[in-house]
């Protein structure tokens, strides 16, 4: 099965000039979905995980599903302002615009193996972002894990030297 299959492309979403991978049709589908779920469980190759990371939007989806499979916990990473305990913040750049990630404060502790997830890895500025919350609170990252890569745009030279993964390269 080809998981590509069930990710469709939005032209000018949300503003001109974007191509938008809409994962709606993956998370529709469940057996696209648990095959997308065991390639990306495949490449941890049995490492152990305390703690997955998830963020806003959509890497809560396949983020609490790594969590549930791989039996760890689950971090949900924020837009500001909607997380109710005590937080700390990373700002970052987005492929359209930029915006500020919050985490918990009590979500990772010290010594934590974590996995960085989210959908998409573009410019690389919200993985960045991502794993500068995750050293602050002094976790060890693991992987950063994606369901794409946009390869052409180059994120990965921002969180260079870590494990990175993605199910897709385009
Ligand atoms: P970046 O910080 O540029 O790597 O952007 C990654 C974040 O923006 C991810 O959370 C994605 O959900 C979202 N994103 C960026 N580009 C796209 C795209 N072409 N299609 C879908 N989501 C995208």
């Amino acid at each position: 099965m080809k998981i590509e299959s069930y990710i469709r492309d939005i032209q000018d979403f949300p503003k001109e000039g974007i191509l938008f991978k809409d994962i709606t049709p993956l998370l529709n589908d469940p057996v696209a979905r648990k095959e997308c779920l065991s390639v990306l469980v495949a490449s941890l190759k049995g490492q152990a995980i305390d703690k997955v990371i998830g963020a806003e939007s959509r890497g809560f989806f396949f983020g609490m599903l790594l969590a549930q499979e791989l039996n760890a916990g689950f971090v949900p990473v924020r837009k500001p302002k909607k997380l109710p305990y005590s937080t700390i913040s990373a700002s970052y750049d987005l492929e359209y615009g930029t915006d500020t990630l919050e985490i918990h404060t009590d979500a990772i502790k010290k010594g934590d193996r974590v996995l960085i997830h989210d959908d998409v890895l573009a410019t690389g500025g919200t993985a960045k972002a991502l794993g500068e919350l995750v050293e602050e609170l002094g976790g060890e990252i693991v992987q950063f894990n994606f369901l794409m890569e946009l390869s052409f745009l180059n994120g990965r030279d921002k969180i260079a030297g870590n494990p990175i993964f993605a199910a897709i390269t385009y």
